[in-house]
């Protein structure tokens, strides 16, 4: 990302463990909505709220997520989190991408599941001035306590009930991903042998 930001830049966050079609309805929807020039697709190093669980290498997650978005117009894989290491903060990161692009409105894209653990957030605050939220709908997630102070703004997308969690489980037995998750990012899967081979 060497390249002028665009004036409205989405910041899309996530473990990414796998991407998934979800996400990527997700992101183009508000994209759309918002009239975005682009949205980052912002590939966790340490999803600081998943150390219960072990994460697929992020190396990995972000070429995973690399493949999903090729020739898709808009969208961008973001190493900004690789690359800084440790733990991910999405302060941390909505204040690097402000100091990159200074001109840019940053609009911050979460699913409904998301909105409800805000206040649990590092530099709450900070996230809060630096960029108006996007709220996406996500089933089996009831409508979200008010976000109140915030800038927010919803989407509707067509409700895709697809997790990574459930991406894992299918996997893990055998199940395929297709269609579920873009077609180059589970070629990808199978390359590198990722999720027992991604059938
Ligand atoms: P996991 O099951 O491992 O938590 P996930 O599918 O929730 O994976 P994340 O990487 O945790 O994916 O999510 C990144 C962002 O994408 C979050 O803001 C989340 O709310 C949103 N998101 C994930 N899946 C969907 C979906 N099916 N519809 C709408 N938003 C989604
Ligand atoms: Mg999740």
């Amino acid at each position: 990302m060497g390249e002028a930001a665009g004036r409205r830049l989405g910041v899309f966050g996530g473990t990414f463990d796998p991407v998934h079609v979800g996400h990527l309805v997700a992101a183009v929807n508000a994209r759309h909505a918002l009239g975005l020039d682009r949205v980052l697709l912002v590939v966790a190093n340490q999803p600081w709220q998943k150390h219960a669980r072990a994460v697929t290498p992020a190396p990995d997650r972000f070429a995973v997520v690399e493949a999903a978005v090729t020739n898709m117009e808009g969208l961008e894989a973001s190493a900004v989190e690789v690359e800084r290491g440790g733990p991910s903060y999405t302060a941390d990161t909505l204040d690097e991408l402000s100091r990159r692009y200074p001109d840019a409105e940053l609009f911050l894209v979460i699913g409904a599941d998301v909105a409800d653990e805000l206040d649990s957030w590092e530099r709450m605050e900070a996230v809060r001035e630096l960029a108006t939220l996007v709220v996406v709908n996500r089933p089996g997630v009831r409508p979200t306590k008010p976000l109140s102070g915030w800038k927010a703004v919803s989407v509707e997308i067509p409700g895709l009930d697809i997790s990574s969690t459930d991406l894992r489980a299918r996997a893990a037995n055998g199940r395929p991903l297709d269609f579920l998750v873009p077609e180059p990012a589970v070629r990808l899967i199978r390359q590198r042998g990722l999720y027992a081979g991604g059938r």
